[in-house]
């Protein structure tokens, strides 16, 4: 064992009890969301994450399982409409198809995905399936929408309204241009102009009362991406990884460069290596900013992990990026992540 994963393993072993871990230069290496493993937990990113946790909680508190948990849980951001960025109701591609991405895995590491899913409003579930029911982890387009008809999912228009309104406003100009914490901005209040793409996602991950982890992402993607496009969220270890051994970490954010990175297999395992969650997080999100500054300068990305032991930590690209944390002591609480860049917005 290395120094340094020395250092980090006497740090947490010392600092169990207190709260909140400290290195040495007085940062937070991540807080302790339980001192025992078997107390249930569950995170996900955003504020929306907030009624997402409460329905994941809902399970993990009467004893289910983390990976029911996270399922449950992101179901209820792919059902709000109001939520432009997740399931029915999440902007469409630039052809104005509302296209769905999702994976899950569990603490067995079994994992199943689906990509560019169309007509499909619960595209998590659909993720569960194809890991339980098939010999395969992805299925994709047409093929992953045959799957899920004949497992008894109802086809439907996905195409919400104001989604349609906001995609002929984009049309107008075709521009693309990030904005960097959509969620944060229009979310519940306003759509964005149509001109702006956007993105957010739900990343889950929870651990039940055996100590088990599983976790869970859905997204519509990046708003009027191109026909075909797929981001990082349904890509194991990139928008989600788990080692029921380790911990697990999800993303959001600008997914091309966290598929470059495989930035969630990358927070686990340094997570592995003795890192807290929130360096891990912190070193992922380093990765992407020394490979391709230009572009991390102008984008979010945001990881957010958990460990065996129930810690959790996240660190994004820009300021802004928000969690939810629901555990047995404090519920439905909403955290700001750390950041790299300061941005003016937030
Ligand atoms: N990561 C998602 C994607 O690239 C979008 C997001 O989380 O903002 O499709």
């Amino acid at each position: 064992m290395d120094s340094r994963r020395k250092f980090l393993k006497k740090s947490v072993l010392g600092a169990v009890g207190l709260g909140v871990f400290k290195n040495s230069s007085g940062g937070d290496l991540g807080r302790i969301g339980n001192a025992q493993t078997s107390n249930p937990i569950v995170i996900s990113t955003w504020d929306f994450g907030v009624a997402a946790n409460s329905a994941a909680w809902g399970v993990l508190r009467t004893g289910g399982s983390a990976l029911d948990a996270v399922e449950q849980g992101v179901r209820v951001a792919e059902a709000d409409l109001d939520n432009p960025t997740v399931g029915k109701g999440g902007y469409p591609d630039r052809d104005g198809v509302v296209t769905l991405d999702a994976c899950i895995m569990d603490a067995r590491g079994n994992c199943g995905a689906v990509a560019a899913l169309e007509n499909i409003a619960h595209p998590i579930s659909v993720a569960r399936l194809v890991m339980e029911k098939t010999p395969h982890v992805m299925l994709v387009g047409e093929g992953a929408k045959q799957f899920a008809l004949e497992n008894g999912f109802a086809e439907e228009d996905l195409l919400i309204p104001s989604s349609e309104k906001a995609w002929k406003e984009w049309l107008k100009e075709k521009k693309y241009e990030p904005v960097i914490n959509i969620e944060n901005r229009s979310f519940n209040t306003e759509r964005l102009p149509g001109n702006r793409y956007n993105h957010d996602t739900i990343g889950m991950l929870a651990m039940d009362s055996k100590g088990n982890l599983s976790g869970a992402c859905t997204t519509s993607g990046m708003a009027f991406k191109m026909r075909g496009r797929v981001g990082d969220s349904p890509i194991i270890g990139a928008g989600l990884y788990v080692d029921n051994e380790v911990g697990g970490a999800t993303s959001t954010g600008v997914g091309e460069e966290v598929i470059r990175t495989v930035g969630s297999f990358l927070v686990v395992e340094l997570m592995r290596q003795g890192y807290s969650p929130t360096d891990a997080c912190r070193q992922a999100v380093m990765r992407i900013v020394e490979k391709k500054p230009e572009i991390a300068k102008n984008i979010q990305v945001g990881f957010l992990a958990l460990n065996k032991k129930g810690e959790y930590g996240s660190f994004a690209l820009q300021s802004g990026f928000t969690f939810a944390v629901c555990h047995s002591r404090e519920q439905d609480r909403i955290e700001k992540g750390e950041f790299y860049y300061p941005s003016e917005e937030n």
